[in-house]
């Protein structure tokens, strides 16, 4: 029996911008008094207009396009019907089948091309919260999250184990960062995941595909290991004490429980035609022409996997450039840039101090590369030798020593370091000198 899991990654990014997507409501929500941040739009109140963020949808096509997308030229807005306590206008404003940016790709280290099937653009919803007012458990709502801008990247099933994938959300998640629409931070919910997951079964029987689960919500690279790995295991149980197939109908959503390490049945899947997608009546189609889309990718900065390879260029070694670039030490990759220029400076042990914490490139590069790079002399024999050859040619002075003028010791210890050309170091040439003048 031969598995192949087919792996692939829903991630919702919440974006940066000053105001939410469509109303000028302020988009950071994070830690703000409930309910100071909404309005008749983001409220859903009867009347009130959409207007799109352009800033918002800059930073979706930035991402498209650091994805490796087709920009689409005509794009619009569509209604996502669905009804929850934290949907305040009972639909979601998203992008169903015209979305921003399509059919582009990411390369895993390995160069396996990981497909991404869209990048859209869609709204955040409120925030519930569940808790206890005089013994009564109750659930209250928070819309100040409700319209913040979120771009949803949507992967190809081609990742075929949660190594593929945690390697794939770690590419996005630096990606996002260093274009710089988002900070992505999973504790803040800024960056979301929803791996889908079934496998293929191999068999006497022939080829075999399991029913599609979807796991909702997770904020951790870790728990999306996790949940992956638990639910490969289960599904092969479940085709083998079952035999059911992946058909049209039976896709499901499951949860994650990571204190139990377990997924669990949410729901079963609800599919597009239950969402009764169309078009969203209020905000006209977008035509997005090939000189914005040129304008934008011009404003991309260098992208992590390009920025690795202009430092491997240098002679910087993969696993140093990529802890740099990951850790985005912009000061520490713009100074190796700057002194690989210089002939005495080898770009390769400048990073290597770097990351190892030996060098910090807020100070003074080059004098701490000098001294960290000197050769000193420290082989003791080679010393000995040399501080010997001087008490052998200076009779007369070691006559002094062997009458008391014990401050000639710091004679021979000035012609040592003259000889070593200051490389060795004064304390173990004072040992050396006192010893052999005494024997
Ligand atoms: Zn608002």
């Amino acid at each position: 029996m031969k598995i192949t899991p087919l792996i692939g990654l829903e991630v919702h990014v919440e974006l940066e911008t000053k105001s939410k997507m469509f109303c000028g409501c302020p988009a950071d929500h994070f830690g703000k008094a409930p309910n100071t941040q909404t309005c008749p739009v983001c409220l859903g109140l009867p009347g009130a207009l959409p207007v799109p963020n352009k800033k918002a949808v800059e930073s979706c096509l930035k991402i498209g396009l650091a994805l490796n997308c087709s920009i689409n030229r005509l794009s619009k807005f569509d209604r996502k019907q669905y009804f929850y306590p934290d949907l305040a206008k009972g639909y979601q404003i998203s992008q169903y089948d015209q979305p921003f940016c399509s059919e582009g790709f990411l390369n895993l280290d390995s160069g396996k091309k990981i497909g991404i099937e869209r990048v859209h653009q869609e709204e955040d919803t409120g925030k519930l919260q569940h808790t206890v007012l005089n013994g009564k458990k109750i659930t209250l709502v928070d819309f100040n999250r409700s319209g913040v801008p979120l771009v949803e990247i949507v992967s190809k099933p081609d990742m075929a184990s949660s190594a593929e994938a945690k390697e794939y959300l770690k590419k996005i998640h630096e990606i996002i960062r260093t274009i710089g629409v988002s900070s992505a931070d999973m504790e803040k919910g800024q960056m979301r995941l929803e791996p889908t997951i079934n496998v293929c079964i191999e068999n006497e029987g022939g080829i075999h595909y399991t029913p599609l689960v979807e796991i909702k919500n997770i904020n951790s690279f870790n728990f999306a290991v996790q949940a992956i790995e638990f639910e490969i295991k289960r599904q092969v149980e479940e085709y083998e004490n079952t035999g059911t197939e992946k058909s049209l109908t039976n896709k499901t959503t499951r949860g994650y429980d990571s204190v139990k390490k377990v997924t669990f049945l949410q729901r079963t899947k609800e599919e597009a035609k239950d969402y009764r997608y169309f078009p969203e009546p209020d905000i006209p189609p977008f035509i997005i022409e090939d000189d914005f889309v040129e304008k934008i990718r011009k404003e991309l900065p260098l992208l992590p996997d390009q920025e690795i390879s202009s430092l491997e260029k240098l002679g910087v070694e993969k696993k140093d450039a990529k802890v740099l670039v990951s850790t985005q030490n912009r000061l520490a990759i713009q100074i190796i840039h700057d002194y690989s220029r210089d002939d005495r400076v080898d770009p390769r042990k400048l990073a290597s101090l770097i990351v190892n914490g030996k060098l910090d490139p807020s100070k003074d590069t080059k004098a701490q590369y000098d001294s960290l790079t000197k050769v000193g002399i420290t082989d003791k024999s080679v010393l000995t030798a040399i501080v010997q050859k001087i008490i052998d040619t200076n009779p007369n002075v070691v006559a002094e020593y062997k009458k008391g003028k014990t401050n000639v010791v710091g004679f021979f210890i000035g012609q040592a370091m003259k000889e070593t050309k200051g490389t060795a170091s004064p304390l173990i040439l004072s040992e050396l000198v006192t010893k052999l003048l005494n024997s």
